[in-house]
């Protein structure tokens, strides 16, 4: 059988040029750039990166970047201060609270402060409920990312088998709720899930986001199944997802490579939903 790659760097790079027309569009309308808020709080290497990469892919499609940092100690109080006046500042279409935060802060608090209107990583309790109702709203951008690669796959949704492996907040939840919002038949699995390989073998979308490297092993595959690779290891310096990409290979249909697949998809759907959330203000005034 043979197995479709499926490019996640192609499918970004085509969001990123609709991001950019749309942002300048936006420009053009509003005298004004779409505008993202980046918060890191703390000097973990790995969040630096994050931040930069995210700053840097503004400056490519047009949307103003602004950086706020605060050091390791950094209190509660300046914390939410921060946030606060990013939530306040007109010309900030969207807010990123970069996790993890250090301990003596809770993170979840934190993300909770955005305001919904600017929360372009989808994990506000009101971004959550429109999801879990359905209403339109700001969507978290790896569940995103996901299905546009879905659809870049031609994955036809409806009634088919998914399962997501993880049942975290950040992704395993809201992926499982824009799965069924297409009418697959959603199972979300899980470290107390029994027999994993055997309820992932009946997947015609298989979804793997664990943190394990290499776990999604060929037996988990039903022959000609869609495999999307969420995970995202560092194993003795190379990066690899969650999904043996060569045992999996031989008996998927389509699956996704670790770096090049969900990977660059998810900061192109931030770039979006900066935009769109940008819109959603004016609209809203
Ligand atoms: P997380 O909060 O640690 O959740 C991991 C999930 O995997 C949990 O639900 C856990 O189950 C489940 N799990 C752990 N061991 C398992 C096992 N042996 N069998 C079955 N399920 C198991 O992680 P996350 O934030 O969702 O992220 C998951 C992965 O995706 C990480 O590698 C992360 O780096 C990556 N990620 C990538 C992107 C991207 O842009 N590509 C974005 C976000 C995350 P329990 O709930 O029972 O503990």
């Amino acid at each position: 059988m043979s197995t479709k790659v499926i490019d996640g760097k192609a499918v970004a790079t085509k969001l990123r040029e609709q991001v950019a027309a749309d942002a300048a569009v936006f420009t053009e309308q509003y005298g004004r750039p779409p505008g993202l808020a980046t918060i890191l709080i703390g000097d973990d290497p790995a969040s630096a990166v994050y931040v930069a990469s995210k700053q840097r892919s503004c400056a490519e499609v047009g949307i103003e970047g602004f950086s706020f940092k605060l050091p390791n100690d950094a209190t509660r109080e300046q914390a939410i201060a921060t946030i606060e006046e990013a939530n306040a500042n007109p010309a900030i279409s969207g807010i990123i609270c970069q996790l993890p935060v250090p301990d003596q802060l809770d993170g979840v608090e934190l993300t909770g402060l955005v305001d919904p209107l600017k929360d372009v990583d989808g994990l506000t309790t009101t971004s959550a409920g429109l999801l879990a109702l359905g209403r339109p709203g700001l969507r978290p951008c790896t569940p995103r990312a996901v299905m546009m690669l879905l659809d870049d796959a031609g994955a036809d949704l409806e009634g088919a088998v998914a399962v997501v492996i993880g049942r975290s907040n950040l992704f395993g939840k809201p992926m499982a709720q824009l799965l069924l919002e297409r009418s697959a038949t959603v199972t979300i699995c899980h470290s107390r899930t029994e027999d994993l390989p055997g309820t992932c073998a009946r997947a015609d979308v298989l979804i793997a986001a664990v943190g394990r490297p290499r776990m999604v092993a060929g037996n988990f595959v039903k022959p000609g199944a869609v495999v999307i690779d969420v995970g995202i290891n560092r194993v003795d310096d190379v990066l690899c997802g969650d999904v043996d990409f060569e045992a999996v290979s031989s008996v998927a249909g389509a699956v996704t490579p670790v770096p090049g697949g969900v990977g660059p998809m998810t900061i192109a759907c931030l770039l979006d939903n900066t935009v769109i959330a940008a819109r959603m203000a004016v609209e809203q005034a």
